[in-house]
């Protein structure tokens, strides 16, 4: 089937919608805001925004577009999460006393809000080598960590001795917020491996 231009969704429940939503329009894609289970026929890749991944879960439930995710990116959508948006891609939450719903679909463990409260939120540059970017401003909000992570799951950056960044086949998580930087590499590859999914 011949693609004119790629759609890529942003689940607009809750969190950076917008700022995804001009990240990725430095592309030559349509961005679509995902609000109700037909928005999901529409695109080829998604992005779970960060946000509060205890109020994202609710509310995928409460807009019965949980299964329905699970079952495109199942089929081969590319999707990514950042932050809270990885939060809810991981199968697997350590202490999940806030009681996240989460995806269950890619190989990860996290711990939600690793680096210690709002205060502890940073910012610092990276170098990801996997994407050839040197001194990416690579900005920490109330992250998680991945603390452990499958066999088929790729580390594309590491930040001191913490995963940031990883890919397992169609899913890709990030700790770190590219949407709230003015540097839309991240959103290109991702771009990419919507195009490839
Ligand atoms: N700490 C948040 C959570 O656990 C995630 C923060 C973020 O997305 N910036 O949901």
């Amino acid at each position: 089937m011949l693609i004119k231009k790629l759609k890529i969704g942003v689940l607009g429940i809750q969190g950076s919608i917008i700022e995804h939503v001009n990240a990725l329009e430095k592309s030559d894609v349509e961005t679509i805001i995902v609000r109700e289970k037909q928005d999901l026929n529409k695109i080829h890749g998604l992005i779970i925004p960060g946000g509060e991944s205890t109020t994202i879960s609710k509310l995928l439930e409460r807009f019965n577009l949980s299964e329905k995710i699970k079952k495109k990116v199942k089929d081969g959508m590319g999707i990514y999460g950042t932050c809270a948006g990885a939060i809810l891609l991981s199968k697997r939450i350590i202490d999940n006393n806030g009681g996240v719903k989460n995806l269950n679909l890619m190989d990860i463990t996290v711990c939600r809000n690793a680096y210690g409260s709002q205060i502890y939120s940073f910012v610092d540059n990276i170098d990801i080598n996997e994407l050839k970017l040197k001194m990416f401003p690579a900005i920490f909000i109330r992250a998680p960590k991945i603390n452990e992570i499958g066999k088929n799951v790729k580390i594309l950056a590491k930040y001191k001795n913490d995963i940031i960044f990883a890919q397992e086949e169609n899913l890709m998580v990030s700790t770190f917020h590219p949407e709230l930087g003015d540097k839309p590499d991240i959103h290109k590859y991702f771009i990419q491996l919507c195009k490839r999914s």
